[in-house]
């Protein structure tokens, strides 16, 4: 029975999205490709870290605009890249078709554990998350996507997703912990849920962690 070659990778175990470019005895096809009898087929995984531009049939454009909707279970690695400045949707409400729904609505890169959530048609863009804990999640993403070049540290609500902004000392010192109030001076604020952020103990160590980041990344 003919097949297209998103049918006979898919039954492989692979889900579509983690594919970027098939070759069918050399050339580069569409998903919609039908298998003929003595077809050599080579797959290639999401090809974000390469320009392989020019090679690219399966989807028009590489999605490069980085932006992330997370699966339910991964609400911490959804703060730690907000930390990093990335835009990411992540409520522990959502089902399965609003995730699916909305990475194809706005253009974002799926994460999840899951790997029948990446076989809907609708995903073009999704990834395997394959470790268990957070920060090594976070090291995994920002290798896989090539991500280490445009982090925006600290301009992100962790929270709410919300951006934020310097805000005078003078504006936000009755909502402040008097300790806060006398040791720090700069300040930031959510623009959507109004925390406030300041350099603390959580900020240099977090700062640690992003150089730790990029080093990696960087070896
Ligand atoms: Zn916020």
């Amino acid at each position: 029975m003919p097949g297209t070659v998103k049918d006979i990778i898919e039954s492989l175990g692979v889900p579509h999205t983690e594919v970027e470019l098939i070759v069918v005895n050399g050339e580069s096809v569409p998903f919609a490709y039908v298998v003929q009898s003595g077809d050599r087929i080579a797959a290639y995984p999401m090809f974000e870290s390469f320009d392989v531009t020019s090679e690219l049939r399966v989807r028009p454009r590489v999605l490069r605009e980085t932006k992330f909707i997370l699966d339910v279970h991964l609400g911490k690695l959804a703060a730690y890249l907000r930390m990093l400045g990335f835009d990411t949707v992540y409520e522990n409400g959502f089902g399965d078709t609003e995730l699916v729904r909305i990475s194809s609505e706005q253009h974002r890169i799926l994460l999840t554990r899951d790997r029948g959530l990446l076989k809907y048609r609708a995903v073009t863009h999704g990834s395997l998350v394959r470790e268990t804990d957070s920060r090594r999640q976070l090291a995994e993403i920002v290798a896989r996507f090539d991500l280490a070049g445009s982090l925006q540290p600290f301009t992100r609500c962790m929270v709410c997703n919300g951006s934020l902004a310097e805000i005078a000392k003078e504006q936000v010192r009755t909502l402040l912990p008097p300790r806060v109030a006398s040791t720090f001076e700069e300040f930031r604020q959510c623009s959507q849920c109004g925390r406030i952020y300041w350099k603390g103990s959580h900020y240099q160590r977090m700062q640690r962690w992003v150089s730790e980041l990029v080093t990696t990344a960087a070896a």
